[in-house]
């Protein structure tokens, strides 16, 4: 494969061009950029968009401003800088890069293509965005944006991640740089894949390479890149258990360092119920007191689907010797101070705003219930005969009821509904089999 100078001329000339009047020079690791701030952040942006880095990268590079801080520091303690922007091997690799580097470089980062691609976690694409962006030299980028772009432009048909889909395009990208101009160059590339040639409406009508585009000539914008021919994503069912102390503490175990979400802390879960037991209701009533079904929350990973089935429970005998620790999820608006993944970081926010409604209406902190909840006879007779345990049972399905329905507590439709429930809980405030909740068939 060659081009001719000729092409890459022109090439070369729209883009910086079209750079000049609209690529991106504000964004925040674009202000006096090293390699370690261009490192961090093309880390943070590979399967994440920009407008998520930008709430982690300002955070992260003031609480790590240099390659040694980073490099210093536990990985337990970058973990929690991290927590939310998923793929969190990354982060683990960031900070073995780190350590790396400072062992073997010290103070002088390489400057070679070939030196950046023996740090751990470091690919061709960021090595290149490296080069380019961080150091202002020939860097070559094939970020998926990029590879999107040239492959509309070239109307590559070969299957998009394939080898021989990468050949072509790591060959003209390489054919296509110039030796100049290496930071506006490396960004202008990113900035078309990014802004221009988008995978759903791409604005071709003010793309500055559209004369010579193979796809918009021959109609087949939408078609590129080819996908790969889908893979059925298999679904991984886990029980995961919310078991609190009964003061505002829920109970958390630390994952492993390797595999999924490593290092980080979630809840602890039933993996392989299915095995021994034919309804989980009856195994964790067995073994921990009254459990609540809290409801489901899906979770796409890159190769399977979590399905996590959410229990509450008061307390559980043991959770045997593992890492764990028990987590205050008392702030809606805080970010755990621990390294969580974002579903749990969701569920303890959920779990907050219930704790808070209760008090707000209340005025209480748990346990609560020392005077009847209002005035009146009903008032009364919780107060003397609705044990404060049940009493916060029915506050929480309250909560549940007016979340899950939408409904508008100011309301009078919404006081009547809520009423008859409560009179149905006081008849029977013994907990029952959640309604909702249907055993998954084994
Ligand atoms: S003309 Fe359209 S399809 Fe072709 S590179 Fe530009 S934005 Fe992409």
């Amino acid at each position: 494969m060659s081009v001719s100078e000729a092409i890459k001329v022109h090439w070369v000339q729209r883009v910086l061009d079209w750079y000049d009047h609209h690529g991106r020079k504000d964004l925040p690791w674009q202000q006096q950029p090293t390699p370690y701030s261009v490192w961090v952040s093309e880390t943070m942006l590979q399967q994440t968009q920009v407008s998520t880095v930008l709430r982690y990268y300002q955070r992260f590079i003031q609480r790590f401003p240099t390659l040694g801080e980073l490099a210093v520091t536990p990985v337990d303690d970058v973990l929690p800088y991290w927590a939310g922007l998923g793929y969190y091997r990354r982060a683990h690799l960031l900070h073995a890069g780190a350590y790396y580097l400072v062992r073997k470089y010290g103070d002088v980062l390489p400057s070679t293509l070939q030196d950046w691609l023996e740090v751990p976690g470091v690919g061709r694409s960021t090595a290149g965005a490296i080069l380019a962006l961080g150091m202002n030299q020939r860097g070559i980028i094939l970020d998926g944006n990029v590879q999107r772009l040239l492959a509309r432009w070239l109307g590559v048909m070969e299957p998009k991640g394939s080898s021989k889909f990468l050949k072509i395009l790591w060959q003209y990208a390489e054919a296509l740089t110039p030796d100049h101009h290496g930071r506006e160059y490396g960004q202008v590339m990113m900035d078309l894949g990014a802004m221009i040639c988008t995978t759903r409406q791409p604005r071709c009508d003010v793309c500055p390479i559209k004369e010579d585009c193979q796809a918009l000539e021959q109609g087949i914008v939408a078609d590129l890149p080819v996908p790969r021919a889908s893979k059925q994503v298999a679904q991984r069912r886990r029980h995961a258990l919310l078991i609190s102390d009964g003061e505002g503490q829920i109970l958390l175990i630390r994952r492993p360092g390797q595999g999924v979400w490593p290092g980080l802390y979630v809840f602890p879960e039933l993996p392989e119920w299915t095995e021994h037991h034919e309804d989980p209701w009856d195994y964790l009533s067995y073994q921990g007191s009254r459990p609540r079904f809290q409801g489901r929350l899906q979770h796409r990973f890159s190769h399977f689907q979590l399905d996590w089935i959410l229990w509450q429970l008061d307390s559980w005998g043991s959770v045997g010797d593992v890492d764990s620790l028990w987590y205050a999820y008392t702030q809606v608006n805080q970010q755990p101070s621990i390294a969580v993944p974002s579903p749990v970081a969701k569920i303890l926010k959920e779990l907050a705003l219930t704790r808070q409604v209760f008090c707000r209406k209340y005025q209480k902190e748990l346990p609560g219930l020392v005077m009847p909840p209002f005035p009146g006879t009903r008032g009364q007779k919780i107060f003397e005969q609705v044990s404060q345990q049940a009493w916060q049972e029915w506050l929480r399905h309250q909560t549940m009821l007016i979340n899950e329905n939408h409904l508008n507590v100011m309301e009078s439709s919404t006081q009547t509904f809520l009423t008859e429930q409560l009179e149905k809980f006081l008849d029977n405030s013994d907990y029952e089999r959640p309604k909702g909740y249907v055993p998954p068939k084994s």
